[in-house]
C-alpha cells in the first residue's frame, strides 16, 4: 500500500487540517500519517484558540516516519512559524522525499491566522524550492508573488512567478474569483498553461476544502500518478466533497470526504 504524510495542524472540528488529510488518505486508498505542527480548538463557527508544537516536536514525529516507515507523498498544511517551516524543510531534504504537495496555508476563512506574517519569507526561501505542486488559493498567491489578481492573465503572471521561487508545478484555485457561475484553477508547470473550470456552487459549507483538494492531489501523487494527472484527480474529488457537503454545527459546514 502507497503512503501519504501530512505535516498540518489539526481541527478539533473535524472538517480541516489532518482530520480532513487523514480521511482523505483513507477515501483514496493510501495509508496516512501525520505530523502534528498545532492544535487548533476550532468548529465550524471559527478557530477558537491556537496552540503549536515545537519544532523539535515536528521534527521529532518526521524523524519516527522517516527513519522507519517512508512516505510516497508528503503535503504540508498549517506550517504557524518560521522555526516550523525550517524544521519541516530540513526533514523533506534529509529524507529526500520528492512528492512533496505544499498548501500555503494563511488565513482560516474565519478570519484567523494560521500562518504568521514573518513565516512568509521562510516559507518562500526553504520550502517552496522543495516543492513539487503548491496549491495557493488567489490571496495566498497574492501574498506570495505581490501581485493583484484579477483576471486569467494575472494568474499566468502569479504562476509563472511562483515557478521563479523554485516551485515546479503551480495549481492557482479560482474559489476566490469574482464569477458567480464558475470556478476556474489554473495549473502551469512551466510549459503549458491549462485552465481547470468547474460549475460553483453556492454553499457555505466549504470548510476544509483548502486541506481536502492538497491532501487529494498528495494521495494521487503516492499513487504513481503524473502532476497533472493527480490535480485532475483531486479537483474531480473536491468537486463531489463540495456538492455532498455537511450541513452540521451552526456556522461553515465541512465538506463530506467520503466521495
Ligand atoms: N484549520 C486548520 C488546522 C487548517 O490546516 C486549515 C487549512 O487551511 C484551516 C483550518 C482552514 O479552514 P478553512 O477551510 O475554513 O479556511
Amino acid at each position: 500500500m502507497k503512503k501519504a504524510l501530512t505535516i498540518a495542524g489539526s481541527d478539533s472540528g473535524g472538517g480541516a487540517g489532518i482530520q480532513a488529510d487523514l480521511k482523505t488518505f483513507q477515501e483514496l486508498e493510501v495509508f496516512g500519517m501525520s505530523a502534528l505542527t498545532a492544535v487548533t480548538a476550532q468548529n465550524t463557527l471559527g478557530v477558537q484558540a491556537v496552540y503549536p508544537m515545537t519544532a523539535e516536536a515536528v521534527m521529532t514525529q518526521i524523524d519516527s516516519i522517516g527513519e522507519d516507515i517512508g512516505a510516497d507523498a508528503v503535503k504540508t498544511g498549517m506550517l504557524f512559524n518560521a522555526e516550523i517551516i525550517e524544521a519541516v524543510a530540513k526533514k523533506m531534504y534529509h529524507y529526500h522525499w520528492t512528492n512533496v504537495v505544499v498548501d500555503p496555508v494563511m488565513i482560516a476563512k474565519g478570519g484567523a491566522s494560521l500562518l504568521q506574517n514573518e513565516a512568509i519569507s521562510a516559507l518562500i526561501q526553504f520550502l517552496l524550492p522543495l516543492s513539487t505542486v503548491i496549491t495557493p488559493n488567489i490571496p495566498e498567491a497574492e501574498v506570495l508573488t505581490n501581485l493583484s489578481i484579477q483576471t486569467a492573465e494575472d494568474k499566468k503572471e502569479a504562476a509563472k512567478k511562483l515557478l521563479a521561487l523554485g516551485v515546479k508545478n503551480v495549481v492557482i484555485k479560482g474559489g476566490h474569483d469574482e464569477d458567480p457561475n464558475q470556478a476556474v484553477d489554473l495549473f502551469y508547470d512551466g510549459l503549458e498553461f491549462v485552465f481547470i473550470k468547474s460549475k460553483r456552487i453556492n454553499t457555505k459549507n466549504t470548510h476544509g476544502t483548502g486541506c481536502t483538494f492538497s491532501a487529494a492531489v498528495a494521495a494521487e501523487l503516492a499513487k504513481g500518478h503524473l502532476v497533472y494527472d493527480a490535480v485532475a484527480k483531486a479537483k474531480s474529488f473536491i468537486q463531489a466533497a463540495i456538492e455532498d457537503q455537511l450541513d452540521i454545527g451552526h456556522g461553515h459546514g465541512p465538506t463530506n470526504h467520503w466521495a
